[in-house]
């Protein structure tokens, strides 16, 4: 098989698995590459920054043959994939020549484990060398750090890349044992999460290291997702969690399992950023009998329409923190309110939070000006609880 064609089979297999990056990016946010270059394709991904830009990586696979038997992979040992492998050299010189014409700025690397953890991560973590020390590329790099990866190699994954993530998949041992008979959760994943928030701490990891789950295919519910993602947000030191909502492949052990409705995945997310960015406890996460997040209302109007006693919220008293918990206000226009208070001294009217991009009839039910509720909360439930 030659380069070209590594390139289509481990590039597509990439697509399983989530980085830095949206695929709902807005259109005016993703970089353009053209189609007619031999080497474009899919695996050119457009990532988000922090910072509201976009950057575009390689996403690729180093190897796509895996001895795992994960029930809902395409490359697990039970299926029929048509399997390659990069060199070392191979992938290196692809990326650059990439890079060089412009296509991408950034490398994501993951793969299947080929025989040990050790041989292929020593492959991929080789490769990065040579991206880095042959050819002197200084941007960014995301590293798979594989199940099982010694102590030595977990260390050199964390010295050259940016940023590095174990897969988990689930949120304890015995609902990873539902998916995969082969991984242990806490000797082969946990153990390695532990490691790299430590060296993160010593070393150099600027885009520090994340995780992904799998939700669906095995029987983990939200609360038990979220329950180990706020734990590891708060004792390793993660920058954030994935979700990938499970979609049977034909020709895995899971082929029959029912699809996951991605508004579990996006349900997710949103609590997610509760957890992260708003400063909430999972304790106040609202979850169903079943511990799954609602589907029919996101996770923070859930949380206002649970504690009606908190709302409204004065939006000129209001600090940073509380506005956050008004539903339609995330930071950006948290901050941009209270810009405007000390620009102005107060919000005068409704009308001065529409210019400035407040989304009135999501929030209207849960904020006062001069004491004045500006929506009725049945209003605002008839209208937002329908949006699925
Ligand atoms: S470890 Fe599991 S999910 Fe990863 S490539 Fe192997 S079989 Fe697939």
């Amino acid at each position: 098989m030659d380069v070209v064609d590594k390139l289509i089979v481990l590039g597509s297999g990439a697509k399983f698995d989530k980085c830095a990056s949206s695929p709902t990016l807005p259109k005016s946010r993703v970089r353009r590459t053209s189609s007619s270059h031999p080497l474009v394709g899919p695996w050119i991904y457009p990532a988000a920054l922090p910072d509201g830009g976009c950057m575009n990586l390689l996403k690729i696979l180093y190897a796509n043959i895996c001895v795992h038997d994960c029930g809902y992979c395409a490359f697990s040992h039970f299926t029929r994939a048509r399997r390659a492998k990069f060199s070392p050299e191979e992938l290196a010189g692809l990326f650059m020549e990439l890079h060089r014409d412009g296509y991408v700025e950034g490398l994501f690397l993951s793969s299947g484990v080929c025989g040990d953890s050790d041989s292929t991560m020593n492959e991929m973590i080789e490769a990065v060398r040579i991206i880095r020390e042959k050819y002197g590329f200084s941007g960014y790099v995301h590293l798979k750090v594989l199940p099982g990866a010694s102590y030595s190699t977990v260390r050199e994954a964390v010295r050259l890349a940016d940023r590095v993530s174990v897969n988990l998949e689930a949120p304890s041992s015995a609902r990873l044992h539902e998916l995969s008979s082969t991984k242990d959760f806490g000797a082969d994943l946990l153990r390695r999460m532990k490691w790299i928030s430590e060296l993160g701490k010593r070393e150099l990891l600027p885009s520090g290291h994340t995780t992904q789950f799998v939700v669906g295919g095995g029987g983990a519910s939200d609360l038990e997702i979220l329950r180990t993602v706020s734990w590891l947000y708060r004792k390793l030191g993660i920058r954030r969690a994935y979700y990938s909502a499970f979609t049977p492949i034909k020709g895995t052990r899971f082929e029959s399992k029912p699809r996951t409705p991605k508004v579990r995945e996006r349900r997710l997310y949103q609590a997610d950023w509760l957890l992260r960015d708003y400063g909430f406890k999972l304790e106040e996460i609202v979850f169903g009998d079943d511990e799954n997040l609602p589907f029919d209302v996101d996770p923070k109007l859930a949380f206002a329409l649970n504690n009606p006693s908190l709302y409204p919220i004065d939006i000129n008293e209001a600090t940073y923190e509380e506005l956050l918990r008004v539903p339609g206000i995330g930071p950006k226009l948290a901050r941009k309110i209270i810009s405007l208070r000390e620009r102005e001294g107060k919000v005068r009217s409704i009308r001065v939070l529409a210019e400035l991009g407040v989304p009135l009839k999501r929030t209207g039910a849960f904020i006062s000006i001069s004491g004045e509720r500006q929506l009725r909360l049945s209003d605002a439930c008839k209208k937002e609880i329908k949006v699925v």
